[in-house]
């Protein structure tokens, strides 16, 4: 969690914790993991031959192999999640709220004019001018 963010990796750390992958796989904990058979994305039942070691927070964005980190999966969430990683999730979250819903939303922001026009972009919108009436407002500097 604490570097979710950080998308600087070393790719040294990457194959030491893929090293470590590979020794926790071979441990009894990772044994009786894959026998209880559940994944842990959807909760189905499996055979442990079709459980695979995953990482909650992938070794490419800072995760570490460790217990806490490491859970079965099933081969159709290991194919998935690579479509639904957080940081996407995110992403298309920033998609919905499109600039132009806050001032449909009537939101109360108290800012100075210049810094208004520099959030909202375009300070001679053409749906201002037609809302006004004034196409050319007396700010003109002719
Ligand atoms: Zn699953």
């Amino acid at each position: 969690m604490e570097e979710w963010f950080d998308m600087r990796v070393d790719p040294a750390q990457v194959a030491k914790e893929r090293a470590k992958a590979r020794e926790l796989r071979r441990t009894n904990w990772w044994r009786a993991q894959i026998q209880k058979g559940v994944c842990h994305y959807c909760g189905g039942t499996f055979p442990p031959s079709e459980l695979t070691m995953d990482h909650i927070v992938p070794l490419s964005r800072g995760g570490h192999s460790t217990k806490g980190n490491i859970v079965p999966c099933c081969k159709a969430c290991n194919n998935s999640k690579k479509y639904t990683m957080p940081v996407d999730e995110i992403l298309s979250d920033l998609d919905i709220d499109e600039p132009g819903d806050t001032e449909d939303a009537g939101v109360e922001i108290d800012l100075p004019d210049e810094l208004m026009r520099e959030l909202v972009g375009d300070p001679d919108a053409a749906d201002d001018a037609a809302t006004d009436g004034t196409p050319d407002g007396s700010a003109t500097d002719a």
